[in-house]
């Protein structure tokens, strides 16, 4: 067998594994489940590459309605970047600037949080995949609220399985506590390392709250150097 067969037959198997790990859900929306647009996952054979199940996975969100915060979104707000990305940053859900333009960290904070890759040597078109815990903006930008996050988690689990970043860096105290399963604040939280489905997991400060409070950017750099240190060991 030559060696490209081999690769084949085992990313194959890993994606048979994923595939059959992953649905059903039983944490999947109702809503979802019951919905034509999964019944495609379901029916998606196994050998389907992992952009295409992304593809699918992104056009049930822009179809979602499992939750409230469908009615008020202009856009909803996947996620982007690369697969087999060093880095998947994961924030807490979209502002308005992402609303309007359907991509995620656009914004003020989003130039910031380039600079804080940067810092360590990540381009976010080419080592990242940007995403949040939830798809929708919250009006007024109002935290998530916990039966949406939970809700909307599923996707998110979903594109981890897909996506298979090397590092998860999580930004802000809701993406931290839901992701880790803690409820102590970003403060005590952050400078450890946690594993979420099987991927180390680094919370830091959200590049907002340090935009408005700079006495954080301090620990964002050792949470940087934390990173890069489980890149060089992943
Ligand atoms: S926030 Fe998530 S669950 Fe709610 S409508 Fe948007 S995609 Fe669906």
């Amino acid at each position: 067998m030559s060696k490209e067969k081999y690769w084949k037959l085992l990313d194959d198997f890993e994606d048979l594994l994923t595939y059959q790990h992953r649905v059903p859900h039983e944490g999947l929306p109702k809503k979802v489940l019951d919905g034509t647009i999964t019944a495609e996952i379901h029916e998606a054979p196994i050998d389907q590459n992992r952009k295409d199940r992304l593809a699918i996975l992104e056009e049930q969100i822009s179809q979602c309605t499992a939750c409230g915060l469908h009615s008020g979104r202009t856009n909803p707000v996947p996620g982007y970047g690369v697969l087999n990305p060093k880095v998947m940053v994961i924030g807490e859900g979209p502002g308005a600037e992402e609303d309007k333009s359907g991509l995620p960290f656009v914004g003020r904070a989003g130039k910031y949080l380039d600079k804080w890759l940067s810092a360590i040597n990540l381009e976010r078109s080419k080592d990242c995949f940007i995403g949040n815990i939830i798809k929708c903006r919250p009006p007024g930008n109002r935290d998530p609220l916990p039966e949406e996050s939970s809700i909307c988690l599923p996707y998110l689990e979903q594109q981890v399985d897909l996506i298979r970043p090397k590092v998860i860096l999580t930004l802000g105290r809701i993406a931290a506590q839901i992701l880790t399963g803690h409820v102590e604040g970003i403060g005590r939280l952050r400078g450890k390392t946690y594993s979420y489905r099987g991927v180390p997991l680094i919370p830091t400060y959200h590049p907002s709250g340090v935009l408005r409070n700079p006495q954080y950017r301090g620990a964002v750099w050792e949470d940087l150097k934390r990173l890069q240190k489980a890149l060089d060991e992943a």
